[in-house]
């Protein structure tokens, strides 16, 4: 076993256990949250670290680095599962469909086109979540909250259940608890059943107010260089 990353197996206990008990103060179940642990910038040895300790899923923001590092590790880990939780550039969509098995980003009716016309070709359909810019920041991607249920109404007509959530990465200045609540409400009276919301700094906050998924990275993996 590489040991290289010594204190991954302890880091994900941790964040599990908060994860676990935040659910509970929120009246959840313990297992009500699924943990996509976030390895973007971090070499294979750090995902290899974290599943020897049971993780299953995993983000990775830019496709091209989740396709050097994730084929060949899915060929020996079937039960692995892939997020894309990075902007997509159209002309990626074909990869990401390729290699993803959530894509968390699709924010724009061209990318929806992209990804409709990717999934003919390969004949694989990732689930899709919608991202919302949340606090309608300007250098964020994402759909603004005005323009969100005219989207999920086109995504699913198009997707159907595919299209299977919400995510969103609030404001850094600003109280993350009321844009997470308005992701979940927007979820839920949409039948939605994901809700991908919070991150090492917020994640607790975002379980309380209903996410179904916790993206988390520098809390397992460390910092970033
Ligand atoms: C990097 C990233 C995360 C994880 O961020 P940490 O603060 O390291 O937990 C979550 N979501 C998205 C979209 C990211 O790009």
């Amino acid at each position: 076993m590489d040991n290289s990353y010594p204190l991954v197996a302890d880091n994900l206990r941790r964040v599990q256990d908060r994860i676990a008990a935040a659910a509970v103060r929120a009246g959840r179940a313990a297992d009500a949250v699924t943990l996509v642990a976030v390895s973007k910038t971090h070499p294979v040895e750090a995902v290899l670290a974290a599943m020897a300790a049971g993780q299953q899923h995993f983000g990775e923001n830019r496709v091209q680095e989740a396709q050097t590092k994730f084929p060949d590790l899915r060929a020996a880990h079937p039960d692995m599962r892939l997020h894309i939780i990075g902007g997509l550039q159209t002309n990626k969509a074909r990869d990401a469909v390729r290699v993803g098995d959530v894509i968390e980003t699709l924010d724009r009716a061209r990318l929806a086109d992209a990804i409709a016309d990717a999934i003919t070709r390969e004949g694989r359909t990732p689930q899709l979540l919608i991202q919302v810019n949340i606090g309608d920041e300007p250098q964020k991607s994402g759909i603004s909250r005005a323009d969100t249920d005219g989207f999920v109404a086109d995504c699913r007509a198009r997707f159907g259940t595919a299209l299977a959530g919400l995510m969103c990465i609030p404001p850094a200045d600003e109280d993350p608890a009321p844009h997470f609540a308005w992701l979940a409400d927007r979820a839920a009276r949409h039948g939605l059943p994901i809700v991908s919301m919070g991150m090492s700094g917020d994640y607790e906050i975002a379980v309380a107010q209903g996410a179904t998924h916790v993206r988390v990275g520098s809390a397992i993996f460390g910092a970033r260089g």
